[in-house]
């Protein structure tokens, strides 16, 4: 039974075998370009970081964590109008609401599945009153199915928390828009 033939190496890859590459090699030429290359950089300045003890600068654009704000009576801002669940490409928005006694609408269910959220952002580009937005947090993790998915109450506690720094990022980004 005959073995399938194999191509010869110098026809499958050319001159793989010439005086010129037989002389880089034997004078470990690419070995000394590296090294000039990195005494090059050896002496500038660091362009890397210690993560996580140093961080890189963020925009005030940047589209991380979830959040639910409030005005500064402690009232919601979200007035259920369902724009964000109705533009979110990853149906990642569950909103249900309901009147209360003083006729305002507002939300009794707010969650978001960030298993399924794209960070678009387009659910904070639709809210007409700057309720559902995108924090700088990048820092959160989910150890088991389920723990990414924020509730009302979990949302309105990261925008409680981080109000000052999120109310920070609004107004950088205002001149721009
Ligand atoms: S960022 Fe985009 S994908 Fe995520 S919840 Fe908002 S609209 Fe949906
Ligand atoms: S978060 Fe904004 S867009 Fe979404 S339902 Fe509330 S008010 Fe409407």
């Amino acid at each position: 039974m005959s073995t399938p033939t194999s191509k010869p190496v110098e026809s499958a890859y050319g001159s793989a075998f010439s005086l010129r590459d037989f002389l880089s090699s034997f004078f470990l030429i690419e070995l000394l370009k590296g090294m000039r290359l990195t005494g090059k950089y050896a002496f500038r300045s660091k362009i890397t970081l210690e993560y996580p003890e140093e961080k890189t600068p963020l925009s005030p654009r940047f589209r991380g964590l979830h959040a639910l704000r409030r005005y500064e009576n402690g009232e919601e801002r979200c007035i259920a109008c369902k724009l964000c669940e109705a533009v979110c490409p990853a149906m990642a928005i569950t909103i249900e609401s309901d009147l209360r006694a003083d006729g305002s609408r507002r939300t009794t269910r707010y969650d978001i599945d960030l298993s399924k959220c794209i960070f678009c952002g387009f659910c904070e580009e639709s809210c007409p009153v700057d309720s559902i937005v995108e924090t700088s947090i990048l820092e959160y993790h989910g150890d088991k199915r389920g723990d990414l998915y924020f509730t009302k109450e979990m949302l309105l506690a990261v925008g409680d928390r981080f109000e000052s720094e999120i109310a920070a990022n609004k107004q950088a980004d205002a001149k721009y828009r």
